[in-house]
């Protein structure tokens, strides 16, 4: 499926900012843009995240199937007979921006291989001409896309493929399987609420770590469940993520009520020709199909009203499963047993298995400030609040919200407080 945009647009451009695939055209520069015409969308290249969506103050775009036949037939035309535009051509970008910004040896560290790293990592070889030394501790680019977006969305899954591209540029070291926090100087980035400068051997630091950690109920019991990070993690085959210790059905309860929690929902109830088509491990698959649950029942504690899944998931949910799942709202689970969950109305649930899927948050980093509430470290567009040479992206540095394509914003920002903090005027033979 792709996203059209229909004729409400305005043209503001807001949504090029976002998108990951590059899909949306006129953008700023191009022929066309800013003559009052209407945006549209290349179905080719859409893998449909839905980040133009979220972002459309008109709600001018939206997911195929909702939009208008003839919008989606517009959308389409404007694009027959052109080449599909990549959305990460390096040979094509422009001559960096910036000649000369910090009088070291422009060296940048960038922690996490996940969109914001990835995203921070474009940005810097497209305006700079710093080298980037990329760091995660998978031996993987992508991060959550690639461990934490459902294995029945494959096109979303695509951008990573444009992310491996960018791995090849001539100016980026990228060093798989490492864990920031062994490489020396990096944990001692800013100890002791002292003002240090970057770590060893580089200018910058842009720490894009993300936040995996799984909110907790606080009810007792809560440890036999399985959290969301752990089931994502398990049935996108993470290398040493856990299995859950058993499925067993007929009935599962999920607690949440994002669009993760129902991801959880739609890979627990279907089918074995559903799993069949999915780009998941084949033990995943069989365990799952074997796991006799028939029927998910999802609690939110507030009503539909502020439910944080989008309706799109909802519907996708409804036609993938039918009527197997059954939203609960208002309900307050106050203890897990073996038996089921208990809600605070005294009501019990007899289920088989409990997952939660009530957020995630990010971890503190060593040697830099925390903000236990947001679960962010403390930044300025990007700069980290009193450690100069240290910047954020992506949920580490907003907190644990938005699809992949806000992430490219988010450190587009980043790199621009970097370089503008950074930049001196240039000197002969620098
Ligand atoms: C279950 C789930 C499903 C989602 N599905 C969708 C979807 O369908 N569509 C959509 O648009 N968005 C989806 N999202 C949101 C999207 O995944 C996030 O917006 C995005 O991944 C956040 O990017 P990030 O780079 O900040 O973090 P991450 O993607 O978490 O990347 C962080 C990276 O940092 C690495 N790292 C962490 N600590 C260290 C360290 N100490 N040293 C080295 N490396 C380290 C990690 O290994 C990881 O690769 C989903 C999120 C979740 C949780
Ligand atoms: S954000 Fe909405 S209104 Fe703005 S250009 Fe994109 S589709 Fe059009
Ligand atoms: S933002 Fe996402 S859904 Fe929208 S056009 Fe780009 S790739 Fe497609």
């Amino acid at each position: 499926m792709s996203y059209a945009i229909s004729g409400e647009c305005c043209s503001d451009a807001s949504c090029v900012a976002v998108c990951p695939m590059n899909s949306i055209h006129p953008s700023p520069g191009e022929p066309g843009f800013g003559t009052g015409v209407s945006l549209f969308i290349d179905p080719r290249t859409c893998i449909d995240c839905g980040a133009c969506a979220d972002i459309c103050p008109v709600d001018a775009a939206q997911p195929a199937d909702q939009a208008a036949t003839e919008d989606v037939e517009r959308n389409a035309e404007y694009f027959a007979g052109q080449e599909p535009l990549e959305a990460t051509d390096l040979d094509s970008w422009e001559p960096p921006s910036y000649q000369v910004w910090g009088g070291g040896p422009r060296r940048v560290l960038v922690v996490g291989a996940g969109p914001a790293g990835m995203y921070a990592t474009r940005e810097l070889l497209l305006r700079t001409t710093a080298e980037v030394t990329l760091v995660d501790r998978l031996d993987q680019v992508g991060g959550l896309v690639r461990y934490g977006v459902a294995p029945d969305h494959p096109s979303t899954k695509q951008i990573v493929q444009v992310f491996e591209r960018i791995l090849h540029h001539r100016r980026v070291r990228w060093m798989p399987g490492t864990d920031a926090r062994e490489l020396p100087g990096v944990a001692a980035g800013g100890s002791s609420g002292a003002r240090r400068g970057p770590v060893d051997g580089f200018d910058a630091v842009i720490h894009a770590v993300g936040a995996r950690r799984s909110r907790r109920l606080g009810i007792p019991g809560e440890d036999a469940a399985c959290t969301a990070e752990d089931f994502v993690a398990w049935y996108n085959g993470r290398p040493g993520a856990v299995a859950p210790a058993e499925l067993a059905g007929p009935r599962a309860v999920i607690v949440g009520n994002g669009n993760v929690a129902l991801d959880v929902a739609r890979i627990l109830l279907s089918d074995e020709r559903r799993l069949r088509g999915m780009d998941a491990p084949l033990d995943v698959k069989r365990r799952l199909a074997a796991s006799g649950i028939k029927e998910v029942v999802l609690l939110g504690r507030r009503g539909p009203q502020d439910a944080a899944y989008t309706e799109s998931a909802l519907q996708e949910l409804r036609s993938a499963v039918g009527d197997r799942v059954q939203l609960r709202h208002h309900a307050r689970p106050t203890a897990w047993t073996s038996e089921g969950l208990t809600l605070d109305s005294g009501e019990s649930i007899a289920a088989g298995n409990l997952f939660t899927a009530v957020g995630f948050e990010g971890r503190p980093i060593d040697g830099l400030p925390f903000d236990p509430d947001r679960g962010i470290v403390p930044n300025v567009r990007g700069a980290v609040v009193d450690r100069p040479g240290h910047y954020v992206a992506g949920w580490i540095k907003r907190g644990a919200r938005g699809g992949i394509g806000v992430n490219k914003a988010c450190a587009q920002e980043t790199v621009l407080t970097l370089v503008s903090s950074s930049r001196v005027p240039a000197s002969p033979g620098s």
